[in-house]
């Protein structure tokens, strides 16, 4: 990067709510490279919206017949009011039946349906509303059925969407109202279409970019959320949120699942004898050294004070042996006294340790973190004595 755009990005990035770091500004572009603690808890965040706005066009929706009333003859009003009536049940079943599973493709339906139910009554409406001649004040509230398309596109405001996610719901809408306007460029007045046109594109825009923003701050909330304060890690309750959804999906698709358990050896007494400020940086030095040598997808979690779980979906108890080897290798820091910092590690695998829960594979692999512990500490655990004895026989 040349030292200009450099500042240019800088100041950029320095403007973003809640100051994103370079890794996750990419996640403002498109939604795929999200944590999937993310992902889970936009997608219900999305659902949410939608049935909010679902409870409030039931509500509205009917009570706007009352000025239709007033102003349009009847036959026109009844059916408006019958369209009204029906949208309404769309919207109320909306917000009673839907409800979020946390995957991302049922939140895109929401909205896909959030954004057919006024779609349809836009189209129908006004289609109904050239058949009559209005005048004077039914005039203007019939001209306002004309607005739907800017007010679904000034609602995408609402969701915290990716910069890809909020084109693509927008240009569907953006073509229908190119396309009725081609359509029609013979028998109408086209600087006002264009104007109107114009005015669709810039509320897309802004609408965007609120979107963005509402991104932007949810990014770095879910991040002070689920990240443990003092090294950076996961807390234990994302972990713990991790590794079940991990395990889940490893189960169902038969797929294997290593986690590892790793103990400071000897931490106390870095503590006792240079102070807790030391036995911090330690920490932080050690989850960095960790945390290089990691490949995407693995999650390291800080269990308890110097106790961290290495979750590794996909993973085989041959593959998990290797990346610890890698991280052991890479070191865990330098004590303050000098020498290495070590740990003592256990590991199991879903499959090979066939086990039922995720709870009882961080149970074994901590077992087996004692185990090294008592066999002299800085060393690797992966296996149970009787099976150990098998192989290296
Ligand atoms: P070993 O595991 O090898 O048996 O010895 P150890 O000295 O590491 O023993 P133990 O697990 O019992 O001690 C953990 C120590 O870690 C106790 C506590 O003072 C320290 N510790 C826990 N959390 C933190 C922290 O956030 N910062 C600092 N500086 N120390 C911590
Ligand atoms: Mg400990
Ligand atoms: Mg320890």
């Amino acid at each position: 990067m040349s030292p200009l755009s450099a500042m240019v990005w800088q100041r950029l990035t320095g403007l973003m709510p809640g100051e994103l770091n370079q890794g996750e500004l990419s996640w403002l572009a498109t939604p795929h490279r999200h944590l999937s603690l993310l992902a889970r808890r936009r997608a219900t965040l999305i659902v949410n919206r939608v049935r909010l706005f679902a409870f409030l066009f039931a509500v509205l929706t009917p009570m706007w017949s009352v000025v239709d009333f007033i102003v349009f003859p009847f036959p026109l009003w009844r059916e408006l009011a019958l369209m009204r009536f029906a949208a309404c049940a769309a919207f109320a079943s909306l917000l009673v039946y839907y409800r979020s599973n946390g995957d991302l493709f049922n939140a895109y339906r929401a909205m896909a349906l959030l954004f057919a139910i006024p779609t349809v009554f836009y189209v129908a409406s006004h289609t109904l509303l050239t058949y009559y001649e209005l005048t004077g004040m039914s005039a203007a509230i019939g001209a306002g059925y004309a607005f739907l398309p800017f007010v679904l596109l000034a609602g995408l405001s609402i969701f915290p969407l990716t910069l890809v996610e909020s084109l693509v719901v927008a240009s569907p809408i953006l073509i229908c109202q190119a396309v009725s306007g081609y359509l029609r460029w013979a028998a109408m007045d086209w600087p006002s279409f264009a104007g109107a046109f114009w005015l669709l594109v810039l509320i897309t825009g802004v609408a965007a970019l609120a979107g963005l923003c509402q991104l932007a701050f949810m990014i770095a909330l879910v991040r002070q959320a689920i990240r443990d304060p003092l090294t950076g890690a996961f807390s234990r309750s994302s972990g713990t949120e991790i590794i079940d959804l991990h395990f889940t999906l490893a189960r169902r698709a038969n797929a294997p699942f290593a986690v590892a358990f790793l103990d400071l050896d000897h931490f106390k007494r870095i503590n006792d004898q240079f102070g807790h400020e030391a036995g911090d940086r330690a920490l932080i030095t050690m989850t960095e050294s960790v945390s290089r040598q990691l490949r995407h997808g693995d999650v390291l979690a800080r269990w308890g004070g110097e106790e961290f779980l290495l979750i590794m979906p996909g993973t085989t108890i041959e593959q998990a042996e290797t990346a610890i080897e890698r991280v052991r290798k890479a070191g865990f820091g330098e004590r303050p006294e000098g020498g290495r910092v070590t740990a003592s590690i256990g590991i199991a695998e879903s499959r090979a340790d066939r086990a039922s829960d995720w709870k009882d594979l961080v149970e074994l692999a901590d077992q087996r973190m004692y185990r090294a512990k008592q066999e002299g500490r800085d060393r690797v655990v992966s296996r149970e004595p009787a099976e150990a004895a098998a192989i290296s026989a």
